[in-house]
């Protein structure tokens, strides 16, 4: 059986290259060619005869099938990709200033069951495989080169599709791995971010295993009444257990935690809810990113208005605490945070 290049670390290729007595510069080549020079088809021109025939007969090269792909007025792209077992996950584009960020699934569904989340609603089909998640980037990626040759560059990468990344936290570490590699992609850590609903056994591991990439954690509040409601695990991962092993994971001056802060009308947004967070928070090395709950079908939640947002901001500010309110984008596709789904087309 052959098994997929895409799931290779470059340490990982180049044991499997010396085990079997093929020269050592291969998978240095082999990255340059699949991830620098996006080539899709297998290498034959810098390698050598017999890793030509090693390359032919044990690897494959097959990525995500494109389903379908929609694209909104903002120039949100949401793809959603099918896999080998027709198991589907969504994968989005978001705009900036002529550059994309990309939001990556990592799991089929999810097992967290948030109850702002559509994902949620589907629950764990499964885990994604470490080229499932680099296929997302590759495929993706491809479209944007086809189809809008002139703004093509992929800056960012944000563990922020569908599922719980430290619940399956080998695989996106090793795709945190390829994406990071030099004769690769050779994207800067600072530039990949994981966003995790506090998946206290994933933290616990991150700082000894995971490579320097940003965390964020979705907060949403620090009661803990409201936080078990939003976020399930909370009940057996308490909020202070996983602020205090995500805080530890930043280092230097200028890497910080970002607290995601959901907010949801009439449940989390009143003031009373600012000064808590407020006073959570005053004088740690984090920002707060304010994001706007997106409605989708079925749910008991709404959005509050944007003014009662840019309240709320306010009283944070006094905290001295960074905020940012995250923009909505590509809602009218559901491809806004948390509006993801592998079952219904936008
Ligand atoms: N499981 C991870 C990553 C996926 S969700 C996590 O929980 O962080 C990415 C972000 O979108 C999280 O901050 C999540 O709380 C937020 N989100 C989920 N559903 C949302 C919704 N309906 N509206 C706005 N944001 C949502």
């Amino acid at each position: 059986m052959k098994s997929s290049f895409y799931q290779y670390t470059l340490p990982e290729l180049q044991e499997l290259f010396a085990l079997n007595g093929l020269p050592s510069s291969g998978p240095g080549l082999m990255f340059n060619w699949h991830y620098k020079k996006r080539k899709t088809e297998p290498c034959v021109i810098d390698l050598a005869k017999k890793s030509i025939a090693f390359v032919d007969q044990n690897f494959s090269f097959d990525l995500p099938q494109l389903d379908t792909v929609h694209e909104s007025q903002d120039k949100t792209v949401k793809f959603l990709f099918k896999f080998k077992d027709d198991q589907k996950v969504e994968t989005v584009l978001i705009p900036f200033n002529g550059k994309y960020t990309i939001c990556i699934s990592s799991q089929v569904g999810c097992a967290m069951k948030c109850s702002f989340c559509h994902t949620g609603t589907q629950g764990l089909k499964r885990h994604l495989s470490t080229e499932e998640i680099i296929g997302q980037f590759l495929e993706a990626q491809r479209w944007l080169t086809k189809n809008r040759p002139d703004d093509d560059r992929i800056l960012n990468i944000v563990f922020m599709g569908q599922g719980e990344p430290l619940h399956n936290f080998d695989a996106v570490k090793k795709a945190c791995e390829i994406f990071l590699t030099q004769h690769g992609l050779s994207l800067a850590p600072h530039k990949i971010t994981i966003s995790t609903a506090g998946y206290l056994p994933g933290l616990q591991r991150w700082k000894a295993e995971m490579p320097k990439v940003n965390i964020a954690v979705s907060l949403h509040s620090v009661i803990k009444e409201k936080r078990d409601k939003l976020i399930p695990i909370n009940q057996r991962y308490p909020v202070e257990d996983v602020m205090k092993f995500a805080e530890e994971i930043p280092e230097g001056r200028t890497r910080f935690v970002t607290y995601e802060y959901l907010m949801i009308k009439n449940f989390n947004d009143s003031d009373e809810d600012a000064h808590i967070t407020g006073r959570a928070l005053q004088g740690k090395n984090v920002y707060i990113s304010l994001i706007p709950f997106n409605p989708f079908p079925g749910t008991e939640y709404e959005r509050p208005e944007m003014h009662e947002v840019d309240h709320f901001k306010s009283i944070l500010d006094t905290y001295k605490i960074p905020t940012l309110i995250r923009k909505t984008k590509g809602d009218e596709i559901l491809a806004a945070c948390g509006q993801l789904h592998s079952g219904k087309k936008a």
